[in-house]
C-alpha cells in the first residue's frame, strides 16, 4: 500500500521506518528544506521514559498564573484574546487533579517506556548509531529541601511503574556526576534514573532518513501541505504547491500544526503549541562537564552531553506560533548551566534556539485513526517527542498494517477528546 506521512520531524520518520519495514510503498512530505528542522532540531536531547508525565498536575494552575506574573520567569502565559488557546487552557486546567494526573501519567509512561524499547531495537536493525546516545542515566537535582521531599514522592510514585531509580545524598550525586564537585550551587540530593538516556533528535532525524531513502523511500522536502482534500469518507489527495500528492493511506505527522490542516475536516485536535528555548555549548574540558542528563528540578532546565557539546532546555511560553529568540531566555539558560558547570565550557560559542512543543492538555499524544477511513493520527508529543517517537510511530504503524499494536492505546487516541 502506498502511504504518505506528512511531516518529515522525529516523529514522521519513525512511523515512517515501521511502514518502509512492513513492505509500503512510503513517501514522507515536508515543507522545510531536510529532515528535523521546526521542533525536533534543538530539544534538550533527554531520551528520558522516566520522566514522561503530563504539564498537567496538581497544584499546576496556581503555580503557572502565579510564576507568569514574575519577571523573568520560565513560565510565561499570553492574555491576548486567543479561542484556540482559551479552549486548551481550558481543557489542560480541568487535567490538573490528582486523579487525572494518575491516570495520564500511567498512559504516558506506558508509551515512553514502550519507545526507548524500540528505539534499542530500531538501533539494533539499522545502522543508526552516530547521534551522540549516551545512556548515563539521569540526575535530577534538588536546591533545597522542599524540592527534595517532592523528589521523595516522585520516587515513590516511579517505583509503582516498575521505574528503577534511586533517592541520593549530596555526597552520592558527586560520586555519580564527578563533575559537579566543582558547583557552588547547594545540592541537597537527587533522584536517579540510571536507565535514561540522550541523544540528538535532530542527528537521528537525519541519519533516519538517509537510511530511509537509501531503500526507497520517497522524501519531497520543500512542499508545504496546503490542504486534506476527501471525497466520501476517505481523504482523496494532499494538496501542495506542486499539485495533489495521492496515496492510499495518510498519516500526519505534522507537530504543531497539525490541528491546523485538520480542521477544515471536522476534527478538532487539541494540540497547542509549548515554546522552549535551548542553548548548544561546545565543550572544551570533557571531565569537567557532565556526562549524564541533569534536570535542574529548581530552574526546571534539563542539560544533557551530546558528545562534544552540552545540550541545555528549557521554559515554557503558552503564547502562540512565535519562534522569536528572546536573548534573557537565552541569558537564564546560561547562567543555569555555568552555575552547574563553572569550568570546561565554550560560553563564547553558544547556539541558542527556540522550538514549539505539541502539547496535549492531558500530556498523552494522540494516535490512529479518525473518522476519516484512510487518514491517522501520530499527533502531540509535547515535551516527549524525542523520547516517545520510535514506539508512536510503531503503534501507528501497525494500525495502518491492520495489526494490533503491541500496548493497549486506550487513552491514547482522539476518542478520548470525543473524535
Ligand atoms: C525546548 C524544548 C525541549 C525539549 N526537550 C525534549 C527532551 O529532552 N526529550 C524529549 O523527548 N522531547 C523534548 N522536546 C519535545 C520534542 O522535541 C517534540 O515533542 C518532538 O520533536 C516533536 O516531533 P514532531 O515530529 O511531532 O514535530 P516536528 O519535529 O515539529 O515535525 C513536524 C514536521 O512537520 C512539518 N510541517 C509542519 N507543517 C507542515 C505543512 N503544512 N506542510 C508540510 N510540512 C509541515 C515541519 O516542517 C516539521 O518538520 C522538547 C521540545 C522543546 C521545544
Amino acid at each position: 500500500m502506498k502511504v504518505l506521512v506528512l511531516g518529515a520531524g522525529v516523529v514522521g520518520l519513525a512511523t515512517a521506518y515501521y511502514l518502509w519495514k512492513d513492505g509500503h510503498e512510503v513517501v514522507v512530505v515536508d515543507r522545510q528544506s531536510g529532515p528535523g528542522q521546526e521542533t525536533s532540531y534543538g530539544n534538550a536531547g533527554g531520551l528520558c521514559p522516566s520522566f514522561a508525565g503530563p504539564w498537567a498536575a496538581p497544584g499546576m494552575v496556581a503555580k503557572v498564573f502565579g510564576m507568569s506574573l514574575q519577571t523573568d520567569s520560565p513560565i510565561q502565559f499570553s492574555l491576548l484574546p486567543d479561542w484556540q488557546r482559551m479552549r486548551w487552557v481550558l481543557q489542560w486546567m480541568q487535567n490538573c487533579n490528582a486523579e487525572k494526573f494518575r491516570i495520564n501519567k500511567r498512559r504516558m509512561q506506558r508509551v515512553a517506556h514502550y519507545s526507548y524499547a524500540c528505539l534499542k531495537d530500531m538501533s539494533a536493525e539499522a545502522p543508526i548509531t552516530d547521534f551522540d546516545f549516551c545512556q548515563g542515566g539521569v540526575l535530577q537535582i534538588f536546591r533545597t529541601q522542599s524540592e527534595l521531599d517532592v523528589g521523595r514522592l516522585s520516587a515513590k510514585a516511579l517505583e509503582e511503574y516498575g521505574v528503577t531509580c534511586k533517592l541520593l545524598s549530596a555526597d552520592e550525586v558527586r560520586a555519580v556526576e564527578p563533575a559537579l564537585a566543582r558547583t557552588t550551587v547547594p545540592i541537597v540530593g537527587a533522584l536517579h534514573m540510571p536507565s535514561d538516556a540522550s541523544g540528538d533528535s535532530f542527528k537521528f532525524a537525519n541519519q533516519l532518513a538517509a537510511f530511509l531513502n537509501a531503500r526507497g523511500v520517497s522524501f519531497k522536502y520543500n512542499t508545504p501541505v496546503t490542504a486534506i482534500l476527501t471525497e466520501g469518507d476517505c481523504v482523496s489527495a494532499v494538496m501542495t504547491a506542486g499539485g495533489p500528492l495521492k496515496a492510499s493511506a495518510y498519516v500526519v505527522a505534522l507537530g504543531n500544526y497539525a490541528p491546523l490542516l485538520v480542521a477544515p475536516l471536522g476534527i478538532r485536535l487539541p494540540v497547542y503549541p509549548l515554546k522552549g528555548y535551548s542553548i548548544t555549548v561546545p565543550v572544551r574540558d570533557r571531565d569537567a562537564t557532565t556526562q549524564a542528563s541533569i534536570m535542574d528540578e529548581h530552574n526546571k532546565v534539563m542539560i544533557s552531553r551530546l558528545g562534544d557539546r552540552i545540550r541545555a532546555g528549557g521554559m515554557a511560553e503558552l503564547t502562540g506560533y512565535s519562534t522569536d529568540l528572546k536573548p534573557n531566555r537565552k541569558a537564564l539558560l546560561i547562567r543555569v548551566v555555568q552555575s552547574l558547570f563553572p569550568e570546561g565550557l565554550d560560553f563564547d560559542d553558544v547556539a541558542f534556539w527556540a522550538g514549539l512543543r505539541p502539547m496535549t492538555p492531558d500530556g498523552p499524544p494522540i494516535l490512529g485513526k479518525t473518522r476519516w477511513r484512510n487518514l491517522l493520527l501520530n499527533s502531540g508529543h509535547g515535551s516527549n517527542g524525542w523520547t516517545q517517537c520510535c514506539g508512536t510511530g510503531k503503534i501507528v504503524a501497525d494500525i495502518v498494517h491492520g495489526r494490533k499494536p503491541s500496548i493497549d492505546v486506550d487513552g491514547l487516541t482522539l476518542a478520548r477528546f470525543g473524535g
